[in-house]
């Protein structure tokens, strides 16, 4: 999600553009470490975002919603999967669809529980790990589909977790 050029992304000595957005565990062996100086990574983790998709999972009948990182009330203008630009307010998720939407982001980080355990155990022993995210996310409430820019407590509402487990 992010580029070497958003903020919170400068001044590291490397940045690595995955193959998929959503593969938090092709990271994982890309991950080196250096016994004689410590390390920072920040990996920006791409499951839990729209269309919530494990790796490898086909997620084609979400529609791609172009500008994904804003917010939607009328969702009148998205992308099919032939890359049409479809302009049908029948395609607007209704509170079914975004119950299933928010399921389906709840599954993706049981999915992820099971990748951090992997990177518990690959990391060097004393390594501090933080889990947070950048925005929570709307699934209906007030009309909203979606995060920021939109002043919603939800948009706030994020995990955070640190510590040294092992
Ligand atoms: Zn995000």
């Amino acid at each position: 999600m992010l580029n070497p050029k958003t903020g919170i992304n400068r001044d590291f000595d490397s940045f690595t553009l995955m193959d998929h957005h959503n593969d938090m565990r092709a990271m994982l062996p890309t991950m080196k470490f250096d016994t004689a100086r410590p390390s920072f990574y920040l990996l920006n983790i791409g499951e839990t975002h729209y269309p919530y998709a494990k790796p490898g999972e086909d997620s084609s009948m979400w529609p791609r919603i172009s500008g994904v990182n804003g917010v939607f009330k009328k969702m009148d203008e998205a992308v099919d999967a032939q890359g049409n630009l479809v302009k049908d307010q029948t395609q607007f998720f209704d509170q079914a669809k975004l119950d299933q939407l928010r399921e389906r982001q709840i599954d993706t980080v049981r999915y992820l529980d099971g990748v951090f355990q992997e990177l518990f155990d690959l990391v060097p022993k004393n390594t501090h790990i933080v889990i947070t995210a950048d925005h929570g996310e709307l699934f209906g409430e007030m009309g909203y589909f979606g995060h920021g820019p939109i002043m919603h407590d939800k948009c706030f509402e994020v995990p955070y977790l640190e510590g040294k487990i092992r």
